[in-house]
């Protein structure tokens, strides 16, 4: 059975419970289940693979060698002398890179799957974010990694795989109920394109909807026009996985070869409940084929396509500009908003999610610079910590109803205390309410005073055994520690000091003004405290005469 990864125990704060996303120098994602432990956030560096296309017949080989290691793996290129000679650095002959696990030619769809994709599926299940990105020249092989090849089921790539291992954990579950839901969009020149568009039958890209970026106040992006497309089971995601590549495929046409030149995101969205539990669980998981990373020199194209080139290799520098800033320490400000790719995934380089690069390589002579190239950019992905925080929400419509629910609780029992008490009570004391009874014992009654006055009284007495009543009434408990709190910070200099304080030692007269106002307010204070004092006795007298007649009656 499906059991959820990441378990978060009813009611644990997040920060509470966050062992760094490592256990000693493990990877927290790549632990066995039974090991990881509860985490509501989980920091990690993003992890970064390489994998290489096998090489045809006539390619040279030799270039490199793979050197595996248990906790990493590293790539030795060698650059042949006749290609050094016109390379940027002809003096160095070999370039060493390290990944977390290489995946040389002869590795099949099935175990990059295993190794790449399922912990990152996993996750998405269990609430959190995830990316996968694919980087490296055209021709390296991002397309068959991300969606696979055509010819054989078994060249099946990364989406339909988390596509078949999703719903089939889904099914399995039965502890929660699950929504699903995808989207697929191809980022061309700048301009998004929904590729899920039903009503389309697209023939050029420009005949799709078009997307774009919007950002509210809290600085969360939203794509408007992209449609989220429900698919309750594998076969409904993959009917719009294959909706997707067709209206990818038809749009592009060998003058424009719109795919090579487009970033393409597939999106699932995963949120799931259990029955009865008022918090929802939300992820998002990105399958991500990037445009090829080569650059405009080498592509040797003109006009129309010179304008892709650049807008492709913009996007592309600007994600270098984000992956640069990001591995600097103490940068505040990230360039994310500089191309719609980089603010679309901005929550993967950086932010909530989970991510994972995985560097395509076609090792042969031609492409030795830009395989060196994919490299260096892979090992500055490799630097970027990431937060992934445990997405979940208290579902809002129960929080509306809870709210109606709770005003009616509370309404009720304001009229059960006004019954109880004869008295309505507001969320304020009044200054009547302020004057309390204090008696020696049952029917002497002593005095009354003020709740303050009675703190104060109480403060000053020694008796050990000396209490404060005030009552069952939650807001008098309140006034006392308010004023407890008042009196404890309390400037500590007099009134006088005070004053003095303000006014000029050299001008007598101002002291003096400043000393008459200062008897003439506490005039009024003492006046005040003995209307009070007046008023409460005639209250107390009526009070006393009530309990006497009660007494005699009695008796
Ligand atoms: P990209 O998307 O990076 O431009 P593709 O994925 O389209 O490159 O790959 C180019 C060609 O190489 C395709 O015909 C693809 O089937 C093939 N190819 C790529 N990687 C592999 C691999 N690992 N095994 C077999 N064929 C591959
Ligand atoms: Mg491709």
């Amino acid at each position: 059975a499906c059991t959820p990864l990441i378990a978060l125990p009813d009611g644990a704060a997040s920060s509470a419970l966050s062992p760094q996303g490592r256990l000693g120098s493990v990877p927290w994602l790549l632990l066995p289940l039974r090991q990881r432990r509860p985490a509501a956030m989980v920091k990690e560096t993003i992890r970064v693979y390489a994998r290489l296309k096998p090489l045809g017949r006539r390619q040279q080989a030799g270039i490199y060698s793979v050197d595996d290691e248990k906790s990493a793996s590293s790539l030795e290129i060698t650059v042949p002398r006749d290609v050094a000679d016109g390379f940027v650095n002809n003096k160095r002959e070999s370039y060493k890179f390290k990944f977390q696990k290489i995946f040389d030619q002869e590795a099949k769809q099935d175990v990059v799957f295993d190794s790449i994709a399922k912990p990152v599926a996993e996750c998405a299940l269990a609430g959190y974010n995830g990316t996968i990105f694919a980087y490296g020249q055209t021709g390296s092989g991002k397309t068959f990694t991300i969606t696979g090849g055509a010819e054989r089921y078994s060249d099946r790539g990364i989406i339909p795989r988390t596509l078949s291992y999703i719903f089939d954990q889904l099914q399995k579950d039965k502890s929660k109920v699950y929504t699903t839901q995808v989207s697929y969009l191809e980022i061309y020149n700048e301009c998004g394109y929904d590729l899920l568009d039903p009503r389309h039958e697209a023939s050029r890209l420009e005949d799709l909807p078009k997307v774009t970026i919007m950002e509210d106040p809290d600085q969360n992006i939203h794509l408007k026009n992209l449609s989220l497309q429900q698919a309750s089971n594998e076969e409904e995601a993959l009917n719009l996985l294959f909706l997707g590549d067709t209206n990818r495929m038809i749009a592009e046409t060998p003058l424009n070869q719109a795919s090579t030149r487009s970033h393409c995101i597939f999106t699932i969205h995963i949120s799931s409940k259990e029955p009865g539990s008022p918090t929802i669980r939300h992820s998002k998981l990105h399958l991500v084929d990037l445009a090829g990373s080569e650059r405009v020199a080498k592509t040797g194209v003109a006009g129309h396509l010179l304008t892709e080139a650049k807008y492709i290799n913009l996007s592309l520098h600007y994600l270098e500009q984000v992956i640069i800033a990001l591995a600097e320490k103490n940068r505040s400000h990230i360039p994310y908003r500089n191309s719609m790719m980089t603010s679309v995934l901005r929550d993967s380089l950086g932010g909530n999610c989970m991510t994972t690069m995985i560097a395509t390589l076609s090792l042969d002579k031609r492409n030795i610079e830009e395989s060196i190239s994919t490299c260096r950019f892979a090992q500055r992905v490799a630097l970027i910590k990431n937060e992934a925080v445990l997405n979940e929400e208290i579902d809002p419509k129960l929080v509306r109803n809870m709210i109606i629910q709770l005003k009616r609780e509370i309404q009720e029992l304001k009229d059960e205390l006004t019954l109880v008490t004869g008295k309505q009570r507001t969320s304020e004391l009044s200054q009547e309410e302020l004057l309390l009874l204090d008696y020696i014992f049952f029917f002497s009654l002593k005095n009354v005073f003020r709740l303050d006055e009675l703190i104060e009284k109480f403060l000053e007495d020694n008796e050990p055994e000396s209490t404060l009543d005030v009552g069952a009434d939650m807001r008098k408990i309140k006034y006392c520690f308010t004023y407890l709190k008042l009196r404890q910070n309390r400037p500590k200099i007099s009134d006088e000091k005070l004053l003095s304080h303000h006014i000029p030692e050299d001008k007598d007269t101002s002291k003096e003004e400043g000393k008459g106002e200062l008897k003439k307010m506490k005039e009024l204070l003492q006046q005040r405290d003995n209307e009070i004092s007046i008023l409460s006795r005639e209250k107390i007298f009526g009070f006393q005469l009530m309990w006497l007649q009660w007494f005699l009656c009695v008796r």
